[in-house]
This record gives structure tokens, C-alpha cells and sequence, in this order.
């Protein structure tokens, strides 16, 4: 099955009772069931059925199921937001006295949250770089896991999926990848060797900007050893399933991060038309970033143009297409809000993977809590714009951005 055929039928065949062509919303908390001993039996994972929202409940359950067939994993757990899944997909794993390694480039809500598990005694260890060579002088036994993003947002750094599986898996650590920038429609990191991977569906999953989410999926390839992951003895029993039963018995449901029906029925909408949307997001985030490498006065940042550094491994990764985020520079802060202030079409506004233009002035808003330095590796600087592309018509893209782009300079001569 090819990727888009996959999107509407892999994992997913139709609902069984009146043939709906998608799982309708079960918007309930409960679910009823003819006697006592039943209920004891779905409560103890000894016959199939719902019990509680929380839990477990059919609309979410089929967004799981589609997630996981689309990635190639034995599972997946849906969650309320991206944050909670990067959150949920850690906790699961790790004990205090445990460290991490993680990229400088992530999320700043994910280098945040590092910040707030530290209280916990869980330690996060950065390198500037996802490469084999920068990770492994960190790696001892008290590492319990390495963490990166695909591509990094929004320092669109690319991790060197390959090598580092390679390097972690040689020391019994598994590799989490957050996928959310790169989408199933660009790669699947259980090819490259990721044991889990966790996506923000808030974004391009969703496409529509309608719906916080996220999602954890389980390759069911890493041998989790139990000396040294403790928690998964009592689930080794399930085998490749451990690490999601471990999920679903323990923390995840008991924090209670699960994921609305609601959200989980835009999401699957979203999915349908993933292939669709990041094939003219690619297209247009490209010729975009092209443009702007003709402009005076402003630095483009796009792993798909040749000018990148992550050029080669855009092409061996993502098939030469660099996704849907680009960052441009524009001299000063000063020029990057008027810049902003001046676009007619693109967005000011916090969010990727909308179907509209968005664009964010990081420094002063999502890395605002940032230090200088945390900044700087993020690639975020005093004059950076992040824009992430919509499936706008590019020659409205491009016109839009050639005016703001105008005012700015023009402006400029004239003082
Ligand atoms: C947005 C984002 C998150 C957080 O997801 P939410 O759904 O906003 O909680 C995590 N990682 C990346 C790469 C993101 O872009």
C-alpha cells in the first residue's frame, strides 16, 4: 500500500455496527456493561471492552490504531497534547537518579520540561549536535535514554537517525524521536532505527490547527533489560507490547493525559489528507526558501536548500524534501516585527502545521524563557522569524512576502 492509500486504509476499516466510513465520536465517560463479572473482566485486561474515557475509548482507540500502522509500530497511546506525549514517553522509562540526552536544538517547551524534571532528580545532558561522535562521551550507566527531534524546530537541524541508533542501541539506551516537524509522510523513524516516537498531532497530523494532541508509538524493537529498566520487569510478559502495556497500566493513565474523543476524531480527519497537504507544503516551503535566498537583507535557513548543512542528510533521510518550517533572519528585531506587522496573508501566531502561512518572532515569545545561550544552539537569534507554510498559492506567498520584505528595506534607505 502507498502512503496515501495508507492514510485512509491501513488500520482502519470502517466501523463495524452501521458501516460508518469513520469511527464516530463516542463522547462518553463511561461504559455500560451486562454484569459484574464483566466489568471485572475489561477492568483487568481479561476481555476486550471500554470502562472509562481515561482509559481507553473507541474514537481514540481507532486514531491510535491508524497512528501506529502509518509508523510501522506494535502501538501507540494517544495523548492530550504533544507535550504530555514527550512527558508520558520519558516517565514511563525513567527513575530519579536517571539522565537523559537530548539535543540544545528541541522545542523550547521540551527543554523547559527537562528543566522541571530536574527537581525529580532526572538530569538532561545536551549536545549541540544528534551525532554519534557528540553523544557517545555522555553516554554512562545512568543513561537511560536519548531524546532529539527529527528536525529540530526550529533550529531545522537534522538528527543522524542512522549513526545514532547505531551508537545508543551499542550501549542498551533506547532512541526517542520526536517526529512531529518531519511527519510520517517524510520518514519512519523505526527504519532508522528509533525505538519510540512521539508526535505533537496538534500540528501536521491534525493539518487544520483545530486540536491539542499527541501520540507515542512504540517500534517494539528495543530489548529493554530489566536490570536496568526496572519498571518493565513485571511487563515483559507482553513482550514486544511491553513498554505500551507499561504505559497504559501505570503512568499514563494515572496522570490522566488521555486524549478527548473529540480531538481524536479531528485528528483522523487531519491524517486522511497528510500526504496531500505535506506534498504542497514541501513544495511551497521549498520555493519560498528559494525566494528568499534572493533577497537582500535576510538569511534563509531550510535543510532542503543546497546552501544547508543538513543538505546531504535532508536528501538520505527525507528524500531531498526539507518539510514545511523555515527560518529567516532579518538583520535586526526591529526589521524581523515590521517584517511581521506588514504580511497580509501569513499568520502572527504561535502554532506549525496549520493549512494557513503562520509566522512567530521565537525569541521574544516560545523561547522567551530561554537563556542566551539555550537561544543561540536553538538557532533562535534577536532577528530570527520562524514561518511555517501553508498551502496557500505561492505566488501569493511569494508576493506577500516580497512586500513585507520591501517595506522593510525600503524603509531603511530612506532613514
Ligand atoms: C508543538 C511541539 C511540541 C508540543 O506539542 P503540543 O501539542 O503543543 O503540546 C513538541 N515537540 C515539537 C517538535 C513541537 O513542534
Amino acid at each position: 500500500m502507498e502512503f496515501n492509500t495508507a492514510l485512509l486504509h491501513k488500520g482502519f476499516n470502517g466501523e463495524k455496527v452501521f458501516g460508518s466510513t469513520l469511527t464516530p465520536i463516542y463522547q462518553v465517560s463511561a461504559f455500560s456493561h451486562s454484569s459484574a463479572e464483566q466489568l471485572e473482566k475489561v477492568f483487568n485486561n481479561r476481555a476486550p471492552g471500554y470502562a472509562y474515557s481515561r482509559i481507553g475509548n473507541p474514537t481514540v482507540t481507532s486514531f491510535e490504531n491508524r497512528i501506529a500502522s502509518i509508523e510501522n509500530g506494535v502501538g501507540a497511546v494517544a495523548c492530550s497534547s504533544g507535550m504530555a506525549a514527550v512527558t508520558m514517553a520519558l516517565l514511563n522509562i525513567l527513575e530519579s537518579g536517571d539522565e537523559v540526552i537530548a539535543s540544545t536544538g528541541l522545542f523550547g517547551g521540551t527543554i523547559d520540561l527537562f528543566g522541571d524534571l530536574e527537581p525529580f532528580g532526572i538530569v538532561t545532558r545536551y549536545v549541540n549536535k544528534v551525532t554519534a561522535e557528540e553523544i557517545e562521551p555522555l553516554i554512562n550507566e545512568k543513561t537511560k535514554a536519548v531524546f532529539a527531534e527529527l528536525i529540530g524546530n526550529p533550529g531545522l537541524e537534522i538528527a543522524d537517525l542512522d549513526a545514532v541508533s547505531e551508537l545508543v542501541h551499542s550501549h542498551g539506551v533506547p532512541l526517542i524521536i520526536d517526529s512531529t516537524t518531519a511527519t510520517p509522510y517524510l520518514i519512519q523513524p523505526f527504519e532508522h532505527g528509533a525505538d519510540i516516537v512521539v508526535h505533537s498531532s496538534s500540528k501536521y497530523i491534525n493539518g487544520g490547527g483545530n486540536s491539542i494532541s499527541g501520540i507515542i508509538v512504540d517500534s517494539g524493537n528495543f530489548e529493554w533489560n530489566t536490570e536496568r529498566y526496572k519498571g518493565l520487569a513485571e511487563y515483559k510478559k507482553f513482550g514486544r507490547l511491553a513498554y505500551v502495556a507499561k504505559l497504559r497500566n501505570g503512568i499514563w493513565r494515572n496522570i490522566g493525559c488521555c486524549l478527548a474523543p473529540f480531538n481524536a476524531f479531528m485528528n483522523s480527519v487531519g491524517l486522511e489528507t497528510l500526504g496531500l497537504r505535506m506534498e504542497r507544503l514541501c513544495y511551497n516551503a521549498l520555493e519560498l526558501a528559494k525566494f528568499f535566498e534572493t533577497q537582500d537583507g535576510i538569511e534563509v535557513n531550510y535543510p532542503a536548500l543546497e546552501a544547508s548543512p543538513y543538505y546531504s542528510l535532508c536528501q538520505k533521510l527525507l528524500k531531498g524534501k526539507g518539510g514545511a518550517i523555515l527560518t529567516i533572519r532579518a538583520g535586526s528585531k526591529e526589521r524581523a516585527f515590521k517584517l511581521i506587522n506588514n504580511l497580509k496573508y501569513a499568520t502572527n501566531a504561535t502554532n506549525i502545521g496549520d493549512t494557513r502561512t503562520l509566522v512567530i518572532h521565537p525569541s521574544s515569545t516560545i523561547y522567551a524563557h530561554g537563556t542566551e545561550e539555550q537561544k543561540r544552539n536553538a538557532g533562535v537569534f534577536d532577528d530570527t522569524i520562524r514561518i511555517s507554510v501553508g498551502i496557500e498559492d505561492i505566488e501569493d506567498l511569494k508576493s506577500d512576502f516580497k512586500q513585507a520584505v520591501d517595506s522593510i528595506n525600503v524603509n531603511e534607505s530612506e532613514e
